[in-house]
């Protein structure tokens, strides 16, 4: 499932490409990722422009004339651009068509949503989204105040879509090892020094796989792979194998109904 370096890039290369365009029409083949009627959605979205494309957490946001579109891939998607007489063959759940001729597809394979409102705040998930760890608003002090009191566990606290957007069970690995935490450690027990390690970790860890193109498995609005594989993280996925600090061997523990790799030397309780 993409998690926010790969919604980041899918966002920047279609601001890159069809923000300006105008829907010429919506092909939907599966209504049942549609939060409205199929006729009304494809009057709803017929000739808007795009306007804008933002990553809102694991969700895609392209801004209308007067409506945002909602995108979610959900497990084995891809949003694919294609141009003028270039369809891609693969199997689709959606497909938009733009008035220069070009447009783009959107396939999943399971949970994956197309939704369109007027209002982003009347989207049950999108309106309730918490901070987006890649922007200016993401500050240490910020992160100080999410934390602050907080019972629960740290791993349940970052994945949690409404206190911070976009982090999944594949980022949180290095995330933690990274600044050093124990996943089931208290959010509301850090330090002021846990804090800003945590923040750097944060940024740090999305902003690296930004870089490399995203998961290696997941797939670009043109259709390329990321460069970021399992062997560039740190803990991640690595069970039994040396941790890269103190060299230990990785463990794979529960949390919850997920899994957590963990440093045990570097990340105790
Ligand atoms: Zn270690």
């Amino acid at each position: 499932m993409p998690e926010l370096p790969e919604i980041s890039i899918l966002a920047r290369q279609m601001s890159e490409t069809i923000v300006g365009r105008r829907i010429k029409s919506a092909e939907i083949v599966q209504p049942k990722c549609l939060n409205i009627p199929p006729e009304q959605f494809r009057e709803g979205v017929a000739k808007q422009e795009i306007v804008e494309v933002q990553p809102r957490g694991k969700w895609l946001d392209l801004r209308l004339s007067h409506r945002h579109l909602l995108l979610n891939l959900g497990m084995g998607g891809d949003l694919l651009y294609f141009p003028l007489g270039k369809e891609p063959a693969e199997k689709r759940r959606a497909l938009f068509a733009l008035d220069d001729g070009s447009g783009f597809m959107v396939s999943f394979f399971w949970f994956g949503y197309i939704h369109l409102v007027k209002d982003i705040s009347e989207h049950p998930q999108v309106g309730s989204l918490g901070m987006e760890p890649l922007s200016p608003q993401f500050t240490v002090d910020s992160l100080k105040k999410l934390l602050a009191g907080r019972r629960g566990n740290i791993k349940s606290l970052l994945t949690n879509q409404r206190m911070v957007a976009g982090i999944g069970n594949v980022y949180i690995q290095d995330i933690l090892f990274s600044a050093r935490l124990h996943p089931k450690r208290r959010a509301g027990s850090l330090n002021e020094e846990e804090v800003l390690a945590l923040h750097r970790a944060i940024t740090d860890v999305l902003r690296a796989s930004v870089n490399k193109g995203g998961l290696a498995y997941e797939r670009d609005f043109f259709g390329n792979s990321g460069r970021f594989r399992v062997e560039d993280m740190a803990v991640g996925y690595r069970e039994g194998k040396p941790c890269p600090l103190c060299g230990s061997a990785v463990e794979k523990i529960k949390t919850g109904s997920t899994s957590q790799y963990i440093c045990p030397n570097c990340q105790k309780l």
